[in-house]
Parts: structure tokens; C-alpha cells; sequence
């Protein structure tokens, strides 16, 4: 079947499928399947109608994660992106920059789903519907296993900016932790969302 969802180019179901097992690992294949199939169910409940954007972001959001350094590097060159991109890695990059990948790759141009992928590690100040089922739907999904993670699946269906504001929280002091740096949209996300998870505390 293809797509029905008008993303600026048709995707036709098994052509994707065949084109991400191809580029992914076996795990990783399974995760994008199960973030889609998450994104799905969230988009549902939230009342988001193009459920099938939904899913294909889940689908594409990791697309680039396998790609090597130096594709990114030439990329941010190619795009003109900050150069500032350039001091950080394959973390940040699969997003911020594997959206120009998924654009020369399946010739994608709607800004939603390209935009809710952009941002899908480092949420934003303003997110949209779209984006938020994303970001969440990635850290919530059947496979995940973590501390946590079954707080941040209640609050997903219960209270959606909630379980934005639980992963932010927990992605931050996951990261200072481990020690590492915190990439500034990050801080802003947290910065955005964090009386969004005190307020449902008190409640
Ligand atoms: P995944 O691609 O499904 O593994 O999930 P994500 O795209 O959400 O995250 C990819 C990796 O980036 C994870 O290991 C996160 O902990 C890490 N990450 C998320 N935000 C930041 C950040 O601000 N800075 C750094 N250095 N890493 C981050
Ligand atoms: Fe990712
Ligand atoms: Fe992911």
C-alpha cells in the first residue's frame, strides 16, 4: 500500500520498509517499527488526524542514524547549517541533520513531519502536536526498558506535555551523569517544560 498521507512525495509501505532494513541494524529496524506503531496509538488518543504522518515519522525519524561522520560533516557543508553543528555528534546530527538525508533520499518537503523529525532528540520551546507525539512515542516504546519508563508511558496517554517535561527532565540528568555535554536546545526544552511536570506533581 502506499501512503496515503500527502508528505510532498508517494511512499509506498513495503518500499520503505525493504529501504530501512536495508540502511538500519535488525534492532534498530524493530525500534523505528515500534516507535511508529506507538505514534500511531498517541496520535489517536490525542485527536492528531493524519495518523499516518504519524507513523511514517516514526518510520523515518532514525533513518540517518547509521550514516557515517563524515556524511554529516559534508551535509552541515552542503546545507550551510550553523557551523557550530560541527563540534557535536552523531546524537544530536541523526536528527538535526539527517532530515536533508531524508529529503535527498525520499524527496520528502512537508515541514511538519520533517520538522517533528528535525527535533525529535532535542525537543524545542514550541513544539506542535506532531512533534511531541514523536519525541515521546521514541522514548516510550515497547522495547524501551528503563527506570522510569513506565511513569513516562502513564503520563504519555494522561497528560502529553507532562510526559514531554518527564523525558526532558530525565534526558538532562541522564546526560550530566554520564558527564557529557548538553546541547543547548536541550536546556531550552527544559527550560520550556519543566513547570509542565511540577504542575502535574502537586495535582
Ligand atoms: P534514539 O536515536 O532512538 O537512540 O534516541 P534519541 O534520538 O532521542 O537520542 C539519541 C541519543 O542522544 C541518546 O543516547 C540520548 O541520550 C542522546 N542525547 C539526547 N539529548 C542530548 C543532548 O542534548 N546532548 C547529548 N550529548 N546527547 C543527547
Ligand atoms: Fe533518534
Ligand atoms: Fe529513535
Amino acid at each position: 500500500m502506499v501512503f496515503e498521507a500527502n508528505i510532498g512525495a508517494p511512499i509506498n509501505r513495503d518500499d520503505l520498509l525493504e529501504k530501512l532494513s536495508a540502511n538500519l541494524s535488525e534492532k534498530r529496524f524493530l525500534h523505528v517499527q515500534n516507535v511508529a506503531a506507538t505514534a500511531k496509538k498517541l496520535a489517536e488518543h490525542w485527536g492528531y488526524l493524519a495518523v499516518e504522518k504519524a507513523e511514517l515519522a516514526g518510520l523515518l525519524h532514525d533513518y540517518a542514524k547509521e550514516e557515517t561522520d563524515e556524511t554529516f560533516k559534508d551535509l552541515i557543508h552542503k546545507y550551510k547549517l550553523d557551523p557550530a553543528l560541527l563540534e557535536w555528534n552523531n546524537n544530536i546530527w541523526h536528527g538535526v541533520v539527517g532530515i536533508y538525508k531524508i529529503q535527498e533520499d525520499f524527496g520528502i518537503t512537508d515541514p511538519e513531519l520533517l520538522r517533528a523529525i528535525e527535533i525529535h532528540t532535542i525537543g524545542s520551546s514550541e513544539m506542535g502536536l506532531l512533534d511531541k507525539i514523536l519525541y515521546v512515542a521514541d522514548y516510550i516504546e515497547d522495547s524501551r526498558s528503563f527506570e522510569g519508563v513506565e511513569k513516562a508511558r502513564s503520563l504519555a496517554y494522561e497528560d502529553l506535555d507532562a510526559a514531554v517535561a518527564y523525558e526532558t527532565l530525565h534526558t538532562v540528568l541522564f546526560l550530566a551523569q554520564k558527564q557529557v555535554q548538553i546541547y543547548p536546545q536541550t536546556i531550552i526544552t527544559y527550560n520550556a517544560y519543566v513547570d509542565k511536570l511540577r504542575t502535574k506533581n502537586r495535582s
